[in-house]
């Protein structure tokens, strides 16, 4: 307890009577005081001290009973031992009761003066009593602050004892009821350490932290129950030193779950939950850079669905999404492991395929037209997508992401300019490359003007028995700087730059005047002409093709226009009437290139074609190419189940011819029987000798 009787009370003479002297003794106590008769048990002297303290006047005190001062059940046993036995000492505290009604808290001592009288004197620790029932209320407050936040608090001392904690603590480390009660800091500690997925670090960093007595650090504890927890420490300071450390711990688990939704939804497609493109960019970002290192290639396929507004406009947006999380769907189940599909805009999707070379890459390309084309829609109205990819190589075509999708996009486009449905590599340019393709588009065009283009035919023949049943009209040139220019390589060279229609029309037209003439002369032959995608495109194509056969007096049945599988399967509803326009004319329309493009038996079945050409690629490995052989057979056998006429093109031997012919093929073109030839020499050779 406090401190003990004042030294003052020393000097009070132990026989000093009450009266005058007495009284000056009193008032000499710094303390308030007053003496007490013990026979009457009645105040006879008090000092002004005293007075003060309680209000009153001396009067008022003087002769009152001791017991009406100081009333507490100690001092009341105290009066009322006095009878029974020798006075002792009394020293503890009271409450008394001022004038005022106030209670006032004292240090309190009585002891034995001289026989008969007592010596009371008092210490007011009023103002102590109310600094420690502040204490105290602000330890309640503090208490009851701790226990309201969401954080769970634990303080130790330097030693790592523990001095406190909250409920919340516990809760978040799930301690049980028992091991709170038990108290013991060991065990606590060694629950903690169980508790977290790592009890090996966390020990070394609890140990850094309790080292390093100034430090204040946040770190994470990932517990096994799977909460994270947010754990940050402080100093405890108390009076200028540290004395301990406060943790407080936070519950990251929703949050982190939180940010990492967010995080899922900035990186995936809302409607088909595919990666987006900015998670694209990334895995591309990163397999650029694994490729750098590891020199293992990957490929950018850049996916654009063909058509798609039409089914918007024409199914509702409705259906239109559903289209795309079926596309998405399809795309996802050619994935490979360890590629990556995203949909990268409206109607657009990108595929990062790894380990991938061109080969590969194109058989890849081919499974994605294929998934995407399958039927679509309902029983009740099927229909059918395509898709237009471009694909670029990384390293081969570029390593950036930039430089990446620019190719891979420009193919794609190219694809789009060519008749969609289909696929294609990035084709790098050489500047040469870019130059020669001017250069020859300019000479081009002074080529028709000047009247250097020509047309050579190339016979059509039967099979069995080689008698002549058409010509093929095929572009010849000539150039006076550049020589014999290949059809082959001016022609995609028009097809770029559009000069194409302009070439088209000439040799639409140079063509009808031969097979007029030869018509007119009595040795009617069907003569085909090329039709390019551009060319066929144009709105007023139908119209031009009937005037210029009008002009030409042909029978419209001798003329033949051999189309590309890509005009088909680009905008086949605009196709479909185009082609029953020119059906009706009279026309004939063959496939050309037949098994090279992407067209499906779907377009084929409601198209009015009259022949597919068999493309001279698969007729070259015949008959020894098993593939080769595979899909000559499966074209021969659909020609027939669609009533179509079918004719191989560049048969140069006898050993293809022979085995076209045993496989059922009535028609083929090529050197074996006459490569292309002028109009002269064709009626000198062929028609004339025709019946
Ligand atoms: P195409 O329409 O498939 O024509 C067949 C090509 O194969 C012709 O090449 C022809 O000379 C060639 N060929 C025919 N038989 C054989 C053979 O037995 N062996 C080999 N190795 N080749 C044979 P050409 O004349 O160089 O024409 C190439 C391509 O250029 C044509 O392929 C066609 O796509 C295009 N083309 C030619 N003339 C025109 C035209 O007037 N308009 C359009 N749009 N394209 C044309
Ligand atoms: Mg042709
Ligand atoms: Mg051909």
């Amino acid at each position: 307890m406090s401190a003990g009787q004042p030294r003052v009370l020393a000097i009070v003479p132990r026989t000093a009577p009450p009266g005058a002297e007495g009284q000056a003794l009193l008032e000499a106590l710094p303390l308030p005081a007053w003496l007490v008769e013990t026979a009457a048990c009645s105040v006879v002297a008090v000092n002004a001290a005293a007075c003060e303290l309680l209000g009153h006047a001396a009067d008022a005190l003087r002769g009152s009973a001791a017991a009406t001062l100081l009333a507490t059940p100690e001092d009341l046993a105290y009066w009322d031992a006095l009878d029974a036995a020798a006075p002792q000492n009394l020293h503890s505290h009271a409450t008394l009761c001022a004038a005022d009604g106030r209670m006032l808290h004292v240090e309190r001592w009585i002891r034995p003066l001289q026989p008969g009288a007592l010596l009371v004197t008092l210490r007011d620790r009023s103002v102590e009593q109310r600094a420690g029932d502040e204490i105290e209320t602000m330890l309640g407050e503090l208490r009851a602050t701790l226990e309201a936040t969401a954080d769970g608090i634990l303080v130790t001392d330097l030693a790592g004892r523990i001095r406190s904690f909250n409920h919340r603590f516990a809760e978040l480390f799930g301690m049980p009821g028992s091991l709170l009660e038990a108290a013991d800091d060991g065990r606590i500690h060694d629950w903690m350490r169980r508790s977290v997925v790592d009890p090996e670090g966390y020990q070394q960093r609890l140990s850094v932290i309790e080292d390093a007595v100034l430090l204040s650090c946040s770190d994470r504890l990932e517990l096994l129950s799977g909460a994270v927890l947010e754990r940050v420490s402080r100093p405890l300071w108390q009076r200028g030193r540290t004395a301990g450390r406060v943790y407080s711990f936070r519950d990251l688990t929703r949050q982190l779950a939180a940010d990492q939704r967010i995080a899922e939804l900035t990186h995936t497609d809302a409607l088909t939950g595919l990666p987006n493109r900015r998670r694209l960019a990334e895995r591309v970002l990163e397999a650029a850079t694994c490729s750098r290192r590891t020199g293992d290639g990957f490929a950018l396929l850049l996916v654009d669905l063909d058509r798609f507004r039409q089914i918007n406009d024409s199914l509702g947006h409705g259906a239109g999404d559903e289209v795309l999380r079926s596309v998405a769907r399809r795309l996802q189940d050619c994935l490979r492991s360890g590629d990556e599909v995203a949909r990268v805009g409206g109607d657009q999707f990108a595929m990062l395929a790894r380990g991938v070379d061109p080969e590969t890459v194109q058989t890849l390309a081919r499974r994605l037209l294929n998934a995407v084309g399958q039927v679509c829609g309902d029983e009740d109205a099927p229909f059918t997508l395509t898709c237009s990819i471009g694909v670029a190589l990384c390293p081969q075509h570029g390593r950036s992401i930039d430089e990446l999708v620019r190719h891979a996009e420009a193919a794609m486009r190219a694809v789009k300019g060519a008749g969609r449905a289909n696929f294609r590599l990035h084709q790098p340019r050489v500047q040469s490359d870019l130059r020669r393709a001017m250069r020859l588009d300019h000479a081009m065009r002074q080529a028709l003007v000047s009247g250097r283009l020509r047309l050579n035919y190339q016979p059509q023949v039967v099979l069995e028995s080689g008698r002549v049943i058409g010509a093929e009209a095929l572009i010849r040139w000539r150039d006076p700087e550049l020589g014999e220019v290949s059809p082959a390589e001016f022609i995609p060279v028009a097809e770029e730059t559009g000069f194409i229609v302009a070439i088209g029309d000439w040799v639409l037209s140079q063509a009808l005047r031969q097979a007029a003439l030869w018509h007119e002369r009595g040795t009617p032959l069907p003569i085909a002409v090329n039709v390019s995608a551009l060319q066929f495109r144009q709105p007023q194509f139908v119209d031009r093709v009937a005037s210029m056969l009008a002009v030409s007096g042909l029978p419209p049945h001798l003329l033949e226009l051999e189309l590309t599988e890509s005009i088909l399967v680009r905008d086949a509803d605009e196709a479909l009437s185009r082609l029953q326009a020119l059906s009706q004319l009279g026309v004939q329309l063959s496939i050309d290139d037949f098994g090279t493009g992407y067209s499906s038996l779907a377009y084929l079945k409601r198209f009015p074609i009259d022949k597919l050409k068999i493309d001279r690629s698969f007729v070259s490995g015949l008959p020894d190419d098993d593939s080769d052989v595979g899909i000559v057979r499966a074209i021969l056998q659909m020609a027939q189940a669609l009533g179509m006429k079918v004719i191989a093109e560049g048969v140069e031997t006898e050993l293809q011819r022979a085995f076209l012919k045993s496989e059922g093929c009535a028609f083929f073109q090529g050197y074996l029987f006459s490569p292309a030839i002028d109009a002269i020499s064709f009626e000198h050779r062929l028609l004339r000798a025709a019946p």
